[in-house]
């Protein structure tokens, strides 16, 4: 294990989430991983839960901005239908991209939160690009085919991070 597989924190899923601790964090973007985080990959479009934590987000003055490695037509439908902004192709673990995004929009790092489910692409990406992030458990059992060679090492990694006591419950 490396350090850039420490989690900032982790939580069962991301509906499972106390929003109001984001606040006291003085988060303003959470930059959510898609295929089984927010969704399973079969779901096309949001489900009313997905929708439901957009908008409470929403009232909370937090935005939630979809960040995947799969392509432009999933990811496109899927957050178009939620009504967020989305950058698809991203490049996950290589924060490359998404450094570019955060200088061209004039984020804060500090005011990001990236959330996903997987220790190899999501929280490896998040801690290079140097921004916290929670470490979800799959929200649905079933991955897509290109996830299962992530799954090698991913479910190692979890074993040991939990082991270890490196999993800090947000
Ligand atoms: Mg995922």
């Amino acid at each position: 294990m490396l350090k850039r597989h420490i989690p900032t924190f982790h939580a069962q899923n991301v509906y499972e989430i106390d929003l109001n601790k984001l606040v006291d964090l003085h988060i303003k973007y959470v930059f959510c991983d898609l295929d089984n985080t927010l969704d399973s990959y079969r779901q096309k479009t949001p489900s009313p839960r997905a929708v439901e934590l957009v908008k409470k987000l929403k009232e909370l003055g937090i935005e939630l901005i979809v960040v995947s490695n799969n392509t432009g037509p999933r990811v496109e439908k899927y957050a178009s239908k939620l009504g967020v902004t989305y950058f698809s192709r991203i490049g996950k673990p290589f924060p490359r991209k998404l450094n570019k995004i955060i200088l061209e929009k004039g984020y804060s790092k500090d005011e990001i939160i990236i959330i996903g489910d997987q220790v190899v692409t999501d929280i490896s990406f998040a801690n290079k690009a140097g921004i916290k992030n929670i470490l979800c458990e799959k929200l649905v059992k079933e991955d897509q085919p290109t996830t299962h060679f992530n799954r090698l090492f991913d479910r190692p990694l979890r074993r040991s991070l939990r082991k270890k006591n490196l999993l800090k419950e947000f």
